[in-house]
């Protein structure tokens, strides 16, 4: 059993540390879907681009998450027409809707993007399964059923394309008995995160991007003649910054401390079934369980993918912690560990089994967990930061395949100085993607 991402388990070959200095239109920090979408994007248009990536491309939550390509973010949509309309007054439907626009925008922007560079990633189109599960576990709903039916009305009359399936239905499909309705989101999809983003690096390389691995960010100044970004082997001046580092954030920028916070998510792969048991993804108890198949054979099968547990575990999961002591904010830190723990695993473990009586004696190849960004509205930074010329795409909220594409689009259409398509059509995109909003007290209402 390997303790690390299953994606990651393949033949790579890393780019050389940045060594001498060097001078780019753009630097990009951070080498997962974000900034390589970002410097592509960048390149396309015709700027000079380096990325510098701490590590390896895709070693971040890229390269350790579902590969679930979903639409919106990751509450019901009730409950986020509820929220919005909590934090932005009435227009907080029309922002809900948006949120689910833009997101499906940001799914026809990937898929075009493989065509365009012909980048094999397993990538299909069945759909997701948003579920109640009859009896609903820790942390979530008491009536997942009801919040089900409501997001489902509420879908279908914002004129997305969504069905409803009762139990009946749905164990046709799933072959598991606690499960109480579902609404099937027809427009998700599925891929191998790590093919697709290591594809697009090489696209961005073919088009002239610079890509440094193994090449830390130590810091960013700003003086008369532009932006600094120092590492150990070099530095790089610039005119722009784009932090592509979401969870990762505030390691370089601590202002970023209140507003993202990280969570750590795990995750497990079972040996391959050669049967295809499930298509599209499913998205259980909140979002708090996750799985698919995946398309890796034998023939037409694959091994299961599922996540979860964290809501049995969430304070050990939580990177920092913020207390009130004498009226001031105190941070405590727990870091930003990715390797798995037994207990999470094994919250795992019981819950598909739980689920899936009949697939419990599968082994388990691999375990992994991943640091997500969490904002306290769910919602992406957007945009220029407090320091002129550095720009930000960064806290999805577990949901970086939903944004992080249409989001690099806006700040790199910005960067270029054109006009950009993203802000055209979805005007709200300005207010909710605000990068300069929240901080410790809407943090706090979160909780
Ligand atoms: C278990 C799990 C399951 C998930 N499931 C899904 C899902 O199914 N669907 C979905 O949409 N989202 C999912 N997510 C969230 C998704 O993975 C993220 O939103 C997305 O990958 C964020 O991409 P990113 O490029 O912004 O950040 P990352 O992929 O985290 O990339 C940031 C990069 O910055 C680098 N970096 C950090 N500091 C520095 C520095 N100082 N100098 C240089 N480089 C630096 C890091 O090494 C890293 O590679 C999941 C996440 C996890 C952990």
């Amino acid at each position: 059993m390997i303790r690390d991402s299953y994606w990651l388990d393949m033949p790579y070959t890393p780019s050389d540390p940045l060594s001498g200095d060097l001078d780019v239109d753009v630097v990009v920090i951070g080498g997962g879907v974000t900034g390589v979408t970002g410097a592509l994007f960048l390149a396309e248009g015709g700027a000079r681009v380096a990325v510098l990536e701490r590590r390896e491309v895709a070693s971040g939550a890229t390269g350790r998450n579902g590969g679930f390509m979903l639409a919106g973010t990751h509450e019901y949509y009730a409950e986020a027409v509820e929220e919005l309309t909590d934090l932005y007054g009435p227009d907080g439907r029309r922002l809900a809707r948006e949120a689910w626009a833009i997101a499906l925008e940001n799914h026809d922007l990937m898929a075009g993007l493989m065509k365009k560079y012909d980048i094999r990633c397993d990538y299909y189109r069945h759909g997701s399964y948003v579920i109640a599960m009859k009896r609903p576990d820790r942390g979530s709903h008491r009536d997942p059923l009801e919040r089900i039916v409501q997001s489902y009305k509420l879908l279908q009359e914002d004129g997305f394309d969504v069905e409803y399936l009762d139990e009946e239905k749905l164990y046709e499909i799933k072959r598991s008995p606690l499960l109480a309705g579902a609404i099937w989101n027809k427009f998700d999809g599925e891929l191998h995160p790590v093919k697709y983003v290591r594809g697009l690096a090489g696209a961005a390389s073919g088009l002239g991007v610079l890509f440094f691995e193994n090449t830390p960010v130590a810091g960013v100044d700003r003086n008369d003649r532009g932006l600094l970004v120092h590492t150990p082997g070099g530095r790089i001046r610039t005119q722009h910054v784009l932090l592509g580092m979401n969870a990762y954030t505030p390691q370089l920028d601590t202002r970023y401390e209140r507003r993202i916070i990280p969570h750590r998510g795990q995750v497990f792969t079972t040996e391959p079934v050669t049967e295809r048991l499930f298509n599209g993804v499913f998205y259980a108890n909140d979002g708090w369980d996750f799985w698919r198949q995946l398309h890796d054979g034998p023939g037409e099968g694959g091994r299961l993918l599922f996540g979860g547990g964290r809501n049995h575990h969430v304070r050990a999961e939580r990177g920092f912690h913020f207390l009130r002591r004498r009226g001031r904010p105190i941070r405590t830190y727990r870091g930003y560990k990715e390797r798995p723990t037994r207990a999470v695993q094994k919250s795992n473990d019981r819950a598909f089994n739980h689920a899936f009586p009949h697939l419990a004696d599968l082994g388990r190849t691999h375990r992994w967990g991943g640091v997500m960004g969490f904002s306290y509205d769910s919602s992406p930074f957007v945009g220029e930061t407090e320091t002129p010329g550095v720009h930000i795409v960064a806290g999805f909220t577990g949901r970086g395949n939903a944004y992080a594409t249409v989001a690099a689009r806006m700040v790199s259409d910005r960067l270029l100085g054109r006009p950009s398509s993203v802000e055209d059509q979805f005007e709200t995109v300005k207010k909710v993607f605000d990068p300069l909003r929240g901080g410790i007290d809407a943090e706090n209402r979160r909780l």
